[in-house]
């Protein structure tokens, strides 16, 4: 009788092809572990060749370090990484993904070649590796590496039939690539498919020359650098001015400690920073490298789906919503009218006036209209010498600075002119931006406006509400409730915020079911809610008449406002047209 064997040790080949599984899931992300390779071994030029979206032809050249015939030999083997030495390092397996594993898994599933040569090397390594069966020889090679993948997954073929198209693994391919082409501007990236190019980047010290090959001109002219740091993490890399703000996420790119990431929490932290900055549901443009410090954070990243999972996400989240409001209100975040596109074209016709072109007309001996004469006389004659206000464009600044009224159009925009140009000033978006400042700084100053009850408001709770409100009875004060205990379980309503206009039991109630999951962040969101629409239903409106007095205030007290170009909902409240885009519309300059 032959024994009956039922546990059987799983050869290497098939060790391989099942952890292969866990790196390698299709074509991009070979291509990710083998530019991330690349990138680990110092390069400054990459090129991406493939044949049919990578399905067929993976090849990723660099010129980077390379490798000796040894560690040539070795970099193919489980486990085998130049970039964990000891113990010690061994947080780096999770943290940035060195698990040694990538060329194993991929010359596992595929027809796989190495060529490779250190700088110092005359003779080049290459190794050709299929079905298990691996061929090491001496080679002439360029200094780098170059490393093609072929058929992948053809012994695997219940992956292989996973496989999507070449189209949709092509777009994956081309996504990723962008994506290091943008973190990496001082490395040229180039990607070809079927000897098409697809993307072809130039290595350059400005990040802001690679957004405009790859995003275009009208995104790189509106992106902020950014460069900040604190105990806990640095940041670097690009935001682009809420004016660009998208439908979607598709232009977020985040890299953690040079890893290329997705986090919710991430993007959600950036969009913080925007707060009050951005329309409805716009989505900020970024592409942000984040370094945390790895003896203070953990940093885990799933080897194949990007997802990053960090400790103390809620702290790091905060420095970067402070970071990101902190470049946004140092910036000038004009939008600037763009002539080409006809942009600046009416919406509907309208007619002006009389009367109204009577309040408006300019005199230059009627002090009212000219804002700022004292520094006007100061910089020269900034209106009339049309050079000067080109040299002055040049001077970044997110000041209006002094003004000239010239008029209010459909009784909705006022145009003005400064320093740089022409000013469109939506009357009503840009007093929301003032109201809401002001009222939220009376918030922040404990100083918000109370309306004194004529009737208090006398409201019987639960004895949890009760505790509740007792409990928060400070932060409700300094938000301009005034609140007292009334017997068992009841409170009285004696002031109420002025912003609630007319106060009501049931609003006071609906106030306390808020307050029911409540933390303080809850209640002063929902007051700056309520700021923002009473900041909108105080603002003049669109068709309503303004003298030059009140324009004038207007716009003066929109320059002090901290984030003074868009209203609380991210729509824009001035738009810019510099003198040097009239000039070029009237052919006066190329
Ligand atoms: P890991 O990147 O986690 O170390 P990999 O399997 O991706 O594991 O690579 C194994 C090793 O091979 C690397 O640690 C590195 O020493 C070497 N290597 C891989 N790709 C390159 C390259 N393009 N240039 C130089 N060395 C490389
Ligand atoms: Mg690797």
């Amino acid at each position: 009788m032959g024994e009956v064997r039922r546990i059987i040790i799983l050869e290497d080949d098939v060790i391989n092809k099942i952890a292969a599984g866990e790196v390698v899931e299709n074509p991009s992300s070979v291509v990710k572990e083998l530019i991330e390779n690349s990138i680990d071994a110092e390069s400054d030029k990459i090129e991406v060749k493939l044949s049919e979206g990578g399905k067929s032809l993976i090849q990723v050249k660099d010129n980077g370090n390379g490798m000796n015939k040894i560690d040539a030999g070795l970099s193919i083997m489980r486990h085998a990484t130049s970039k964990i030495t000891n113990e010690k390092d061994l947080f780096a397996i999770n943290t940035l993904g060195f698990r040694g594993e990538a060329l194993a898994s991929i010359c596992a599933v595929s027809r796989f070649k190495i060529m490779t040569r250190q700088k110092e090397e005359i003779k080049g390594t290459e190794i050709f590796v299929e079905n298990n069966d691996v061929k090491i020889k001496d080679c002439g090679a360029e200094k780098g590496t170059v490393i093609i993948v072929k058929d992948l997954f053809y012994n695997v073929p219940a992956r292989k039939k996973f496989l999507r198209s070449i189209e949709h693994e092509l777009s994956a391919i081309s996504d990723v690539v962008t994506r290091y082409a943008l973190a990496y501007p001082n490395v040229s990236f180039k990607l070809t498919n079927n000897n098409k190019t697809i993307l072809n980047t130039v290595r350059t010290k400005k990040g802001i020359n690679t957004i405009q090959a790859i995003y275009g001109q009208e995104t790189a002219k509106n992106i902020l650098e950014i460069k900040d740091e604190d105990e806990l993490i640095k940041i670097e890399g690009y935001i682009g001015k809420p004016s660009i703000a998208r439908n979607d996420k598709l232009r977020q790119t985040i890299f953690v400690n040079g890893r290329y990431v997705k986090s919710k929490e991430i993007s959600d932290a950036v969009k913080e920073g925007y707060r009050s900055l951005l329309f409805l549901e716009r989505e900020p443009i970024f592409i942000l490298r984040i370094t945390v410090d790895l003896d203070k954070i953990d940093v885990n990243v799933h080897p194949r789906k990007e997802i990053v999972k960090i400790s103390n996400i809620k702290q790091i989240s905060e420095s970067i919503s402070t970071a990101i409001k902190k470049i946004l209100s140092e910036s000038n975040l004009f939008v600037e009218a763009n002539l080409e596109t006809g942009n600046a074209r009416p919406q509907h016709s309208y007619s002006i006036s009389k009367d109204s072109q009577a309040t408006l007309e300019i005199n230059d001996d009627n002090d009212s209209s000219i804002v700022g004469r004292e520094e006007i006389k100061e910089t020269g004659s900034v209106f009339d010498n049309l050079k000067e206000n080109i040299v002055q464009k040049e001077i970044e600044t997110k000041h209006i600075g002094p003004f000239r009224i010239l008029g209010q159009i459909s009784k909705t925009y006022i145009l003005a002119e400064n320093a740089q140009g022409l000013l469109i000033v939506d009357q009503h978006a840009a007093e929301e931006r003032v109201n809401y400042e002001d009222l939220m700084k009376q918030l922040k100053d404990k100083a918000i406006k109370k309306q004194k009850l004529l009737k208090p408001i006398i409201l019987e709770l639960s004895p949890s509400e009760f505790e509740m409100i007792i409990k928060f009875r400070e932060e409700l004060g300094n938000s301009g409730f005034e609140i007292d205990e009334y017997g068992k379980d009841n409170i009285v309503v004696r002031s109420m915020p002025f912003i609630f206009e007319r106060p009501s039991k049931s609003l006071v109630s609906e106030l306390i079911d808020e307050l029911r999951e409540l933390n303080k962040g809850k209640i002063e969101r929902e007051i700056e809610e309520r700021i923002i629409r009473f900041s909108c239903r105080k603002s003049i409106k669109a068709g309503e008449d303004m003298t030059i007095k009140e324009i004038s205030e207007l716009i003066k007290e929109l320059d002090k406002c901290e984030l003074p170009f868009t209203c609380p909902h991210g729509r824009p409240t001035i738009i810019q047209l510099s003198i040097s885009d009239i000039e070029k519309k009237f052919k006066r300059t190329g």
